[in-house]
C-alpha cells in the first residue's frame, strides 16, 4: 500500500513574502522558521513618511499619466484571499470605468525589480478576486524617477505566482536554511546582513592556515528602507 506524503498546511502568507522570497529565499526562512530580532531603522521610519507625502501627491496626479482620464484613487486598500491564503495591503488602486488597476510604489533608482512584478501580480490576482473584475495591467510607480511602469498581468505571470507562493509554504513547512542568493550585491541592503555573515561564519569549517571563509564580513547594521530597498 503506498503511502501519501501529508497534505502541505495552508501557512497564511503576505503578499511582501512573494517580494521577499524571489529577492532570497533565506529572508523567508529568517521570517517564518528562525525569527530574527528586526529593529525599526530612521529610514524606514522616514519611508513611511514618504509614504504619506506620496499619497498628497498621489491625489493631484492626473490619472492621464497611467493612459487613463477618469475613475477614483483608492488607498492603502486591504486585500485578502481565503482560496490563495494571502493578504496583503496595496498602496493604491485606480477604479475607472476601463476595470481596476493595482498600483505599487517602489523606493528604488535600479528601475523596475522581477521581485516588484511578482508582488504586484499577486496583488491583481487579490483583487480580482475581491472586486470580481478582471484586472489586466498594474503599475509600479518608481518613486526617485517619478517613473510609471506598467506591468501586464499574463497567464503565465500568474502562473509563476501561484508556484512561487507554493514554494514559499514549502520552504516554510521544510524548515532548512536556504543558501545565499547567488547575488551578493543583494546583502549589501538586507537588514539580515549581519546575521548571515554570523550564521555563516560559524557553520562553515575553518581551515587551519586559511582566512575565514565567507566574502561578506560583519559589518555594523546599515539602515534600509527594507531587505530589497523597498517598503511594502
Ligand atoms: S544577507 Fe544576503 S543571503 Fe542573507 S538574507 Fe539577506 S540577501 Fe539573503
Amino acid at each position: 500500500m503506498s503511502t501519501s506524503p501529508p497534505p502541505v498546511a495552508r501557512i497564511p502568507l503576505r503578499v511582501s513574502d512573494i517580494k521577499q522570497y524571489v529577492y532570497c529565499p533565506r529572508i523567508i526562512y529568517l521570517q517564518y522558521v528562525l525569527p530574527v530580532p528586526r529593529r525599526t531603522s530612521f529610514k524606514m521610519e522616514s519611508g513611511r513618511e514618504e509614504h504619506l507625502e506620496l499619497d498628497r501627491l498621489e491625489k493631484r496626479r492626473l490619472l492621464v499619466e497611467y493612459g487613463l482620464d477618469k475613475g477614483e484613487r483608492q488607498f492603502h486598500v486591504r486585500l485578502a484571499s481565503e482560496r490563495l491564503g494571502l493578504e496583503g495591503i496595496l498602496d493604491l488602486l485606480l477604479v475607472t470605468p476601463k476595470g481596476y488597476f493595482p498600483v505599487e510604489y517602489k523606493f528604488t533608482s535600479r528601475g523596475p525589480a522581477i521581485n516588484h512584478k511578482y508582488q504586484l501580480v499577486a496583488y491583481a490576482m487579490l483583487a480580482e478576486e475581491a472586486f470580481v473584475q478582471p484586472v489586466r495591467t498594474g503599475f509600479l510607480y518608481l518613486v526617485p524617477g517619478k517613473m510609471i511602469q506598467p506591468v501586464e498581468i499574463t497567464a503565465s505571470a500568474r502562473a509563476h505566482t501561484l508556484k512561487l507562493i507554493a514554494a514559499i509554504r514549502h520552504l516554510v513547512q521544510a524548515g532548512t536554511m536556504p543558501d545565499r542568493t547567488r547575488t551578493p550585491g543583494r546583502c549589501r541592503d538586507c537588514e539580515f546582513r549581519n546575521y548571515c555573515a554570523d550564521h555563516d561564519r560559524v557553520s562553515r569549517p575553518h581551515v587551519p592556515g586559511l582566512p575565514m571563509r565567507g566574502p561578506w564580513p560583519r559589518l555594523p547594521a546599515r539602515d534600509g528602507p527594507g531587505a530589497d530597498g523597498s517598503l511594502g
